[in-house]
């Protein structure tokens, strides 16, 4: 529910400009965030600010008055319907010629917004200076990276503000000529009859692109953009436990913003590269591990590489290939919460490929022994022979 604003300041509805301005001293000394205990405060401060702000100007006042508070606040959200201007002149909206006509801090609403929500005090800005665009970028690491984190140094393009304009677009010394289209305001505003009432639009001047103003010259080395693109370097912070298709965000480095506010961010997509001894399972690793027909047989302690050095591993006898064994936290770090996930190694036997002689009259008689008929095929003899 929203309050009048006669109410927040605590003022009857005839109240001269100057027992207004007086409530609103007292309100806003109450009230103020930094000294005030309610836990409301900023709230409420708020709305003592904005209560003042359109009671204090009399057009602004005059509209609030004819509309009544939840009229007016719709209004000030979704547009002044031209019919709410009274007597005013087309397009005009509820405080006059919109800027046109000098007088009141030249403003359309979103001074109100500036003013309320802090932007610079004052009500000279048009509106509040919109963040520049936010920019993406893509980099590539390695799983060891991802794994301990990492410092990456990388470049990307972007505008950069034009250093010969500095962002102005025009040189310095050009003839300014308030845009005729747009009478200055940057804005122009249409007002159209449909069967559902009126609608008003406004749009950005495509005549001076909001600018309000026309100059004589461009800047020739932006033609007039006020931008230039360049290539910038950058440093990001990869967290350890980072997962391909990830996004990092780095705040204030994507385009500036035309209007002076702040640089919109630079979205980085990191991709981690495939790796050749481990493969990822979200926090977990997996290897798989080649040993020897002996070694499973007789069981024997082998060395595990893990991205953190190598760790030992006691293969139990008679393990059979393709058994899986878990080694506790030795995956990768979790990037929320605590600890790392588990490397899970698995045993592969490999078979030799070719044999010396010794080898090859031993396992015959391992054969043998075992009451196993073998019967050397051509091929594997062959790769005996080459042995040697
Ligand atoms: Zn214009
Ligand atoms: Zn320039």
């Amino acid at each position: 529910m929203s309050e009048d604003f006669y109410d927040v300041l605590g003022v009857s509805s005839d109240a001269s400009t100057e027992e207004i301005k007086q409530a609103y001293r007292t309100k806003a000394t109450e009230y103020h965030p930094d000294v005030s205990d309610d836990p409301d405060a900023e709230e409420k401060f708020k709305k003592i600010q904005k209560a003042k702000q359109v009671l204090t100007d009399e057009e602004k006042r005059q509209a609030y008055d004819r509309m009544g508070h939840d009229r007016y606040e719709q209004a000030e959200k979704h547009g002044f319907d031209a019919g709410d201007a009274g007597a005013g002149g087309m397009g005009g909206g509820p405080f006059g010629g919109m800027g046109g006509g000098g007088g009141m801090g030249g403003g359309g609403l979103g001074d109100i917004f500036e003013q309320v929500f802090g932007g610079g005090g004052g009500g000279r800005g048009r509106r509040r200076p919109r963040k520049g665009r936010d920019l993406r970028t893509e980099l590539e690491i390695d799983l060891e990276q991802a794994f301990a984190g990492a410092e990456k140094q990388f470049t990307v393009e972007r505008p950069e503000e034009c250093e010969v304009c500095d962002g102005r677009g025009h040189p310095a010394d050009a003839d300014a000529e308030t845009c005729s289209k747009c009478q200055g305001r940057g804005q122009v505003t249409q007002v159209q009859q449909t069967p559902l009432g009126r609608v008003q639009q406004t749009t950005t001047c495509p005549q001076c692109e909001g600018e309000g103003t026309l100059y004589s010259e461009t800047c020739d080395e932006c033609r007039g953009e006020g931008y230039v693109r360049s290539e910038a370097t950058l440093t990001v912070e990869v967290p350890p436990g980072i997962q391909d298709g990830q996004t990092l965000r780095m705040e204030g480095e994507g385009a500036p913003s035309p209007e002076g506010g702040r640089r919109g961010d630079l979205l980085i997509d990191v991709s981690v590269r495939e790796h050749d001894t481990f493969e990822r399972e979200g926090d977990d690793l997996r290897h798989r591990l080649a040993v020897s027909f002996p070694q499973v047989t007789f069981g024997d302690t082998v060395e595990v590489p893990t991205l953190d050095g190598s760790v030992e591993l006691e293969i139990p006898q008679g393990t059979q290939s393709g058994e899986t064994f878990r080694l506790e936290d030795k995956g990768m770090p979790r990037l929320r919460g605590r600890g790392q996930g588990d490397l899970y190694v698995t045993v592969q036997i490999v078979t030799p490929e070719s044999l010396n002689e010794e080898q090859r009259d031993a396992l015959e008689a391992f054969a043998e022994a075992g009451g196993d008929e073998i019967e050397v095929k051509e091929g594997f003899f062959e790769k005996i022979k080459r042995a040697f």
